[in-house]
């Protein structure tokens, strides 16, 4: 039996992780990993430092997770929902896809800074220069939240994903703009990579779309959903890998490792080598790097 410990979803200073990317491959390998995937919001500028760090012993697969909104159907007409779509082993030089990754962080940037205003405005110490200088990479609510922790305001960052601060109909939260997410399907395709839902059943961070969603994005070219996660709990999983299933989906399982800006620890969810080989199997947009 292929025992490998593999962990499909983490993320570095180069997005919303606290961990240079560099300080995270090493972190992986003293946690016991064989394969670790590198997924950073809406942009690839980890991907180097990773790949020059490597442990030996450990692979690195380059990915990417895509914010981009669903379009659900309902009785009281569309509403768009918040997805998160993991592309792994993408051309990072693929111009649509670079583009699009442009565009998001470009709108997470005005986004980030109207959220520091409306927290100024509120008299809240905030500062937006500091914000700035936290993200090395593509900014984020995190970002937020520790200027938020720094100030008093709350303990963690977690708990300024509350209605009161910055989580989901919270009073400061505000939209960038995502792409849709049959598109952000179709661009990791086009860019050689194998795009995989995150954490579908994470209601924590709002409205989560329904299965006939996902057989709509299974028809666009999506791979997998990512089943094992830590925002599921025991009955989400057993819905979302019996969908799977029947979908003819791959099942994966990832910590979604953020370093101190989450409890999440690396390992903590793993990937069957099965599906982990069958992600590599169907991406041609760059290898994988073997440590
Ligand atoms: P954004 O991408 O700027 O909308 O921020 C979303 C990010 O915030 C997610 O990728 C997580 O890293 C983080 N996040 C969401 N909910 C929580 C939470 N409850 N505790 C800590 N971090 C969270
Ligand atoms: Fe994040
Ligand atoms: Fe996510
Ligand atoms: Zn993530």
């Amino acid at each position: 039996m292929d025992r490998r410990r593999i962990d499909l979803h983490t993320h570095s200073s180069a997005s919303d992780g606290t961990d240079a990317p560099a300080a995270l491959m090493r972190q992986a390998s003293a946690a016991g990993l064989d394969v670790i995937a590198l997924t950073d919001h809406d942009g690839f500028s980890g991907w180097p430092d990773a790949a020059a760090a490597l442990p030996a012993g450990l692979t690195l697969i380059r990915g990417v997770e895509l914010s981009a909104a669903a379009t659900e159907p309902g009785p009281a007409g569309e509403r768009k929902i918040n997805v998160h779509l993991l592309g792994y082993l993408v051309d990072a030089s693929h111009p649509p896809l670079a583009a699009a990754c442009r565009s998001i962080r470009a709108s997470r940037v005005d986004r980030a800074r109207r959220i520091v205003q409306a927290l100024a405005d509120d008299g809240h110490p905030v500062d937006w220069a500091r914000t700035q200088a936290r993200a090395r990479g593509s900014v984020g609510r995190p970002h937020i939240a520790q200027e938020l922790v720094e100030a008093g305001l709350v303990d963690s960052v977690s708990a300024a994903f509350t209605r009161e601060w910055i989580g989901p109909g919270g009073r400061y939260y505000q939209s960038e703009r995502k792409i849709p997410a049959l598109e952000a399907i179709a661009l990791i395709r086009a860019a050689g990579g194998v795009a995989v839902f995150a954490h579908p059943g994470a209601h924590g961070r709002g409205a989560t779309v329904s299965e006939q969603t996902i057989a709509r994005m299974q028809q666009a070219g999506l791979a997998g959903l990512e089943v094992d996660h830590p925002d599921h709990d025991g009955p989400t999983r057993d819905r979302l890998r019996t969908l799977a299933r029947d979908l003819g989906l791959l099942s994966t399982g990832s910590s979604d490792f953020h370093g101190d800006n989450k409890p999440n620890r690396l390992g903590d969810e793993l990937t069957a080598a099965a599906a982990y080989e069958a992600i590599v199997a169907g991406a041609s947009g760059c290898a994988p790097v073997a440590g």
